[in-house]
């Protein structure tokens, strides 16, 4: 089972406004905004507005709504980027062992440049 989740986490505090992100995209089920040390000329983090650790609580518990809204401010954010026919990568770090950081559920977007070849 995924850990109980932390309101202190980074990403909460975010959601709250208590600390200030860049933002470049939200709804009412998700908030993304520029990752604070890029990997990519594009590095975006698109996260659900619901408090999820990771995959496991999200797939499970979340309301229908907010994954389909999770899932399309994703595809809006690539859109609207222009990222569609030049392409992008999606990374979700999840768990020990996926090297999350902060625990509340994110998708990484990565663009911008040949990313290369990367499973696993
Ligand atoms: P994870 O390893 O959990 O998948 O990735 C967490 C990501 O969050 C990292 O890429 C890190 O740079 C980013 N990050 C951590 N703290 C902050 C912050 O306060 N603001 C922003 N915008 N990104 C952050």
């Amino acid at each position: 089972a995924t850990q109980p989740y932390d309101s202190g986490n980074i990403f909460a505090k975010i959601l709250r406004g208590e600390i200030p992100s860049n933002k470049v995209y939200e709804d009412d089920f998700a908030l993304a905004f520029h990752d604070i040390a890029p990997q990519a000329p594009v590095h975006i983090l698109v996260i659900p507005k619901g408090a999820y650790v990771a995959w496991d609580d999200f797939s499970a518990r979340a309301p229908a709504e907010e994954i389909a809204g999770f899932v399309r401010a994703v595809g809006h954010v690539a859109r609207e980027h222009g990222l569609v026919e030049p392409g992008y990568r999606l990374l979700a770090n999840l768990g020990g062992d996926g090297g999350q950081e902060v625990p509340h559920l994110h998708v990484h977007l990565f663009a911008g440049r040949p990313l290369g070849r990367m499973i696993g």
